[in-house]
C-alpha cells in the first residue's frame, strides 16, 4: 500500500519532470540529453517539493534550485521564465495533502528565490567567463612572438562566439570593434556600431556615477571596473546590462586600449522584479505579505537609535469564518479586499499595512510616537469598518479585534513583540468583539505561566510533581488530633513548590482537576490507612477537597469505591469538604452522588462556610454531616473584652444553629490562644489552623501521633 503510493508520487514527479524539461529544452545550449536533463530536473523537483512541503517554509532551496539551473549552462532568461512558468502550474498538484494553508504564499516566494538564485549564479558564471577573457587577452598582448599567433586565434575565436557582448574601444572612446553578441545585443551593424562614441549610448541617468569610474580607468589609475548600466539599443529602446571595463595596457604599462564586456539582463530585471512583487505581496488583496512585513520588522530592528518605538495593531475579523461557510469563499474574498482598502486608508506614512494571511493583518508603525498615538490609530480602523460593505446586492458588517502591542525598540526582538501581540489580540477577542485590548506585560507572563502550567498539568500528574500535606483537625473539647486535612501542592520544574491558589483554579477550568483530584484522594486515602495500621484508633481521619467539577463527574461514587476497596480504608475513615456553591445546586446528578457517598459512610462537611451566602436550613435537606467555618469569621475572636462583636455573634449564631442541626463546627484559620479560648467557650467542636500547626508532610502527623496520652495538643 505504502510502496503503491510511494510509486504514484514518483510518477507524477518524473512526468512533471519530463514537461519541464520539453518546456525549456532548446532555450540555451546545453550539453545534456532528454533522459539526462529529464533525470536533472527531477533532482531539482524533489528539492522544491519537499521545500514546499515543509512545516516551516525557507525559500533556501529554492535559491539553490535556481543556481543549479545557470550551473547547468541554461544561461538563457528564457530557461528561467519558462521554469517558472511550470513550476507556478505543476508544483501545486504535487504537493501532497494536506497542503500547507500558505501554499500560494511559498509558492510566489519560491519563485523569487529561484530568480535571485539564478542571477546570482548566472553572475558569478558571467564574471568567471569575463576574467578568462581577459586573462587570454593580457596573455595575448605579453606572450612571446612565437605564441602570439596561437593566442591572438585563441582571443579570436573566444571574441567571435561569447555569449556576452565584447567591444574594443581607443582611450577617447571611439569604438573599433564589437563581437557578433553584441551587434545582437544592441541592434547595430558593425559598420554603425565603429562609427559610434561611448557616451552616445550611456543613459543620462548613469552618467554621473559612470564617467568617474571611466575617468581614472583611462587615465591608468585602474584596470576595470564593473557596474549595473543602462543603455540605448539603436531603436531607443532601453536595455540593461552588467558592464565590466576592462584597460588593455602597451608593452610599456601605459593605457593602451578598453575592453567593454556586457551582459543582458534586461529580461531578467523585468522578471526579477515582478517575481519579487508576487514574492512579497498578497496576490488577493495586494497588500504587503508577511515575507514583507518580517523584512520591515527586521529592518526596525536592525536600526534601534536609543529611543526609538515601534507599534504594531494586529487584527483579526470577528467571525469571519461564519461568512466563508454562510456566503461561499467569493464572497469572502471579496470581503477582505474591502477590508484591506478600507485599512489601507487609515495608514499613513510609516505605517505599514500587510495581510498575515486568513482574516489576519497587521500594521506596522516603524517609528511610533507613543501607545496613545497607536491606540488611536486601532481606534480609527474600528471606526472605519462600522459602514456596512456593499457586495454583491447585499451589506455585510463586519468587525475586528485588534491586539496592540507598542514599545520602545530596544525593550523588546521581533519574535516578542509578534508573541506578545498575538496574546493580546487573542485578550481582545475574549473580551468581546469589535474591540482593541493594549498589551501588559505583567499580566501576559502571568497568562503564559497560566497557559503553559494547564497544558503541562496532565503530565505532571503522571511525572509524580504532585505531593499532598496534611494539616491537623483538632477536637477542641481534648486537644486530640481527631483528623487531617490532606492539601495538595505541585513541585514545578521550573516555578518550584506551588501552593494550591496558583494551580486549582486552572485545573478546574481545563478539567484537569477530575484526574488530579483523584490521585489526591487515593494518595490521602492509602496515608491514612498506613496511620490506622501503625497507630490504630488513634489515627485520624482524612479530609480531602472535593471541587465542584468533580461532584459533576458521573464516575465519583465509583471511583471513591474503588479507592476506598483498594487502600483498605474504612468509608468512616473518610470526609470530603464541598463548598455551598458546589452542593446548593438543583442538578439531580450531583445531588445523588452526594446521597449515595453519604450512604456509604462517607462524611460530608462544608467548606469555607459562610462566605456562600447559603441558607442555613436549605442544608439541612442534604446530607451534610459538619461545617467549616472559614477563617475570616475566626480573625475578629479575640480575648474577651476585644473582640469583634459581630465576628463574634456570628460565630456564635452559627455553632448554635449547626448543632440544632446536627451538624459539628470546626473552626479554620486559628491562630492564637485567645481565639481558641473564644472558640472552646462557644462551643465550636474542632478547629484547625497554625497555631496548632501548618500543613505539613505524613512524617510530621505521625511524629504528633507518637506523643503519648492524647497526643501535642491534648488537654
Ligand atoms: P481550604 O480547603 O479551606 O484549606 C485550608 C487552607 O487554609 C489551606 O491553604 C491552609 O494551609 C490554610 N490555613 C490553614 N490554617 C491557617 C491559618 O491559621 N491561617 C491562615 N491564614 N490560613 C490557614 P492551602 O493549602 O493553600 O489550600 C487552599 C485551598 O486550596 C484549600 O482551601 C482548598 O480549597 C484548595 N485545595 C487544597 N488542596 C486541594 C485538593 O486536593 N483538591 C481541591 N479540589 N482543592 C484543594
Ligand atoms: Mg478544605
Ligand atoms: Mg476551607
Amino acid at each position: 500500500m505504502v510502496m503503491a503510493r510511494e510509486d504514484s508520487i514518483g510518477r507524477a514527479r518524473h512526468s512533471f519532470a519530463r514537461t519541464w524539461a520539453d518546456a525549456i529544452a532548446g532555450t540555451s545550449y546545453v550539453p545534456l540529453g532528454p533522459e539526462e536533463l529529464t533525470a536533472y530536473l527531477l533532482g531539482l523537483t524533489d528539492r522544491l517539493v519537499d521545500a514546499l512541503m515543509a512545516p516551516r517554509y525557507d525559500p533556501a532551496p529554492a535559491g539553490r534550485v535556481g543556481a543549479g539551473l545557470a550551473a547547468a549552462h541554461f544561461t538563457d532568461t528564457e530557461t528561467l521564465s519558462r521554469s517558472v512558468a511550470v513550476l507556478s502550474e505543476g508544483l501545486p498538484e504535487l504537493v501532497g495533502t494536506p497542503a500547507p494553508p500558505d501554499l500560494a504564499v511559498r509558492l510566489g516566494q519560491m519563485s523569487g528565490a529561484l530568480a535571485a538564485g539564478y542571477a546570482a549564479a548566472l553572475r558569478e558564471l558571467t564574471l568567471e567567463e569575463q576574467e578568462a577573457i581577459r586573462s587570454a587577452m593580457l596573455v595575448a598582448r605579453r606572450d612571446a612572438e612565437q605564441r602570439l599567433a596561437a593566442s591572438e586565434a585563441r582571443f579570436r575565436a573566444m571574441f567571435t562566439e561569447a555569449a556576452i557582448g565584447i567591444g574594443i574601444g581607443d582611450l577617447a572612446g571611439n569604438i573599433q570593434e564589437v563581437n557578433p553578441s553584441l551587434l545582437r545585443m544592441f541592434g547595430y551593424t558593425a559598420e554603425q556600431f565603429t562609427r559610434l562614441n561611448v557616451s552616445d549610448m550611456v543613459h543620462p541617468d548613469d552618467a554621473p556615477s559612470v564617467w568617474p569610474l571611466y575617468e581614472q580607468l583611462v587615465q591608468g589609475n585602474r584596470d576595470h571596473f564593473r557596474i549595473e548600466k543602462r543603455f540605448f539599443r539603436s531603436n531607443g529602446e532601453i536595455i540593461w546590462t552588467h558592464l565590466t571595463v576592462s584597460l588593455v595596457r602597451d608593452e610599456a604599462g601605459a593605457p593602451a586600449y578598453q575592453v567593454a564586456m556586457l551582459e543582458d539582463v534586461t529580461e531578467r530585471q523585468r522578471l526579477q522584479s515582478s517575481l519579487e512583487y508576487l514574492a512579497y505581496h498578497d496576490p488577493l488583496t495586494r497588500l504587503p505579505n508577511r515575507a514583507l512585513f518580517s523584512d520591515r520588522l527586521a529592518q526596525v530592528f536592525a536600526e534601534p537609535a536609543a529611543d526609538r518605538r515601534i507599534g504594531l495593531c494586529f487584527l483579526d475579523l470577528d467571525g469571519f469564518k461564519r461568512v466563508n461557510d454562510s456566503q461561499g469563499h467569493d464572497v469572502g474574498d471579496q470581503l477582505l479586499v474591502a477590508v484591506a482598502d478600507r485599512l489601507a486608508s487609515c495608514c499613513g506614512p510609516g505605517q505599514l499595512v500587510a495581510r498575515m494571511g486568513g482574516d489576519e493583518f497587521v500594521i506596522l508603525v516603524t517609528d511610533s510616537t507613543g501607545v496613545d498615538a497607536v491606540v488611536a490609530l486601532a481606534d480609527g480602523i474600528i471606526a472605519t469598518l462600522v459602514a456596512p460593505i456593499r457586495l454583491g446586492g447585499q451589506e455585510l458588517t463586519v468587525t475586528a479585534s485588534i491586539g496592540i502591542v507598542e514599545q520602545p525598540v530596544a525593550a523588546t526582538d521581533p519574535a516578542d513583540l509578534m508573541s506578545a501581540a498575538d496574546i493580546t489580540l487573542y485578550r481582545a477577542k475574549s473580551q468581546g468583539k469589535g474591540r482593541y485590548a493594549v498589551f501588559d506585560r505583567g499580566r501576559t507572563d502571568n497568562e503564559i505561566a497560566r497557559f503553559t502550567m494547564s497544558s503541562t498539568m496532565p503530565s505532571a500528574i503522571e511525572q509524580g510533581e504532585f505531593l499532598v500535606r496534611y494539616q491537623p483537625l483538632v477536637s477542641l473539647a481534648d486537644g486530640v488530633l481527631s483528623g487531617v486535612e490532606a492539601l495538595v501542592r505541585w513541585l514545578h520544574p521550573t516555578y518550584g513548590l506551588l501552593g494550591p491558589d496558583r494551580f486549582i483554579g486552572l485545573a478546574e477550568e481545563t478539567g484537569a482537576i477530575v484526574p488530579l483530584g483523584r490521585w489526591v484522594l487515593a494518595a490521602a486515602c492509602e496515608q491514612t490507612r498506613r496511620w490506622r495500621d501503625e497507630f490504630g484508633a488513634r489515627a485520624p481521619f482524612v479530609s480531602v477537597n472535593l471541587a465542584p467539577r468533580q461532584l459533576e463527574e458521573r464516575g465519583l461514587v465509583a471511583d471513591v469505591t474503588s479507592i476506598l476497596a483498594d487502600t483498605g480504608l474504612d468509608p468512616h475513615e473518610l470526609q470530603l469538604e464541598l463548598t455551598e456553591q458546589a452542593v446548593m445546586r438543583d442538578e439531580a446528578g450531583p445531588m445523588k452522588a452526594l446521597y449515595a457517598l453519604s450512604e456509604m459512610g462517607v462524611r460530608i462537611a462544608i467548606d469555607d462556610f459562610g462566605t456562600g451566602y447559603s441558607n442555613l436550613s436549605s442544608l439541612l435537606r442534604l446530607p451534610v454531616h459538619g461545617l467549616k467555618l472559614d477563617g475570616s469569621f475566626i480573625k475578629g475572636l479575640r480575648s474577651v473584652d476585644d473582640a469583634d462583636p459581630t465576628d463574634e455573634l456570628i460565630v456564635s449564631t452559627l455553632v448554635t444553629l449547626a448543632h440544632a442541626l446536627n451538624l459539628t463546627v470546626t473552626a479554620e484559620g486559628v491562630e492564637t490562644a485567645a481565639q481558641l479560648e473564644r472558640l472552646c467557650s462557644l462551643g465550636c467542636d474542632a478547629g484547625q489552623g497554625w497555631f496548632f500547626a501548618q500543613a505539613g508532610p505524613a512524617a510530621d502527623i505521625a511524629e504528633m501521633l507518637r506523643v503519648p496520652g492524647r497526643g501535642p495538643f491534648g488537654v
